[in-house]
């Protein structure tokens, strides 16, 4: 994927994570970097392990519990299993499937299911402002059919439009909307690309007023089947689509449009977080709360 990010192995990961206790461990460091604040002795006190409960105890009584108000709240999967399914997930690029995770664990296709629609909702990020050299495209998830040219999908077909926002050697930012005319694309440029940015699309005509709105505009012309002269191209966010649809095509077969940002909020935060130096797990571990 790149070179820069630290290796995370299935190995490390077995090492680091080989008993709940450990997986319980780090999320009490993690709440608690500097020692465990006790509210009923009003200071850091050591808190013990109770055996058997997922749970910490202070001399005075008082208990801990690192799982509440986390996705793993009243689970009862273990966390070896929670993290697992997180460091499996981490390390794809297209996705893994809840068959995929439920032969992997033997939890139930249920669990798993619910599982990595828990593990999405820690990926839900917001990109940020978009500047320098930013792709707009749209694509439809679930077929090819662009639909007609008021931006509706193609009739009797069950693709949901989604928007893509990409900036070069930079994050991408996708919406699942409800249709790709005019009055949907502008405001989510408006939302999320600086003002006099240079934007690249297609020649689809929902992009006719950018100019207008205060940005820089280039359309590519890739239906005609040119070669890609120069900065006139949209190859960065066709990257992501294919990226995308390689996983939910393959891996997922069917997402409804209900859950199908939550998908693409995972597809986001690991192209988002692609190019840095702290392993991908990490950095998804880090996002519970
Ligand atoms: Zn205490």
């Amino acid at each position: 994927m790149n070179t820069k990010q630290a290796k995370y192995t299935g190995k490390t990961f077995a090492k680091e994570f080989p008993d709940n206790d450990a997986c319980l461990e780090w999320l009490k460091n993690k709440h608690y970097p500097n020692g465990v604040e006790c509210p009923i002795c009003k200071t850091v006190k050591k808190h013990y392990k109770v055996a058997k409960r997922p749970c910490y105890k202070c001399e005075c009584g008082h208990e801990y519990y690192p799982t509440a108000g986390t996705i793993f709240h009243k689970s009862t999967t273990p966390l070896t299993v929670w993290f697992e399914a997180m460091f499996w997930m981490a390390t794809t690029r297209s996705g893994h499937s809840a068959k995929e995770l439920q032969r992997r664990t033997g939890v139930t296709y249920k669990t798993a299911w619910r599982m990595f629609k828990q593990i999405r909702t820690l990926l839900d990020e917001n990109a940020g402002m978009f500047t320098n050299e930013v792709e707009i495209d749209e694509t439809y998830i679930g077929g090819k059919r662009r639909g007609d040219n008021q931006g509706r999908p193609a009739e009797g077909s069950h693709k949901v439009p989604v928007i893509g926002i990409a900036q070069r050697n930079g994050k991408v930012s996708v919406k699942a909307v409800a249709n790709v005319k005019r009055s949907t694309v502008m405001p989510l440029i408006a939302k999320n690309v600086t003002r006099r940015t240079m934007i690249y699309t297609d020649e689809y005509s929902v992009y006719d007023k950018v100019e207008d709105a205060g940005f820089g505009h280039i359309k590519c012309n890739h239906a005609a089947g040119e070669y890609v002269v120069g900065s006139a191209h949209t190859n960065t966010i066709e990257g992501f689509w294919s990226l995308v649809k390689r996983g939910i095509g393959g891996v997922y077969h069917a997402v409804s449009p209900k859950y199908l940002q939550s998908y693409l909020n995972e597809y986001q935060f690991r192209y988002n977080h692609r190019l840095e130096e702290r392993p991908m797990f990490l950095t998804v571990l880090n996002q519970i709360q």
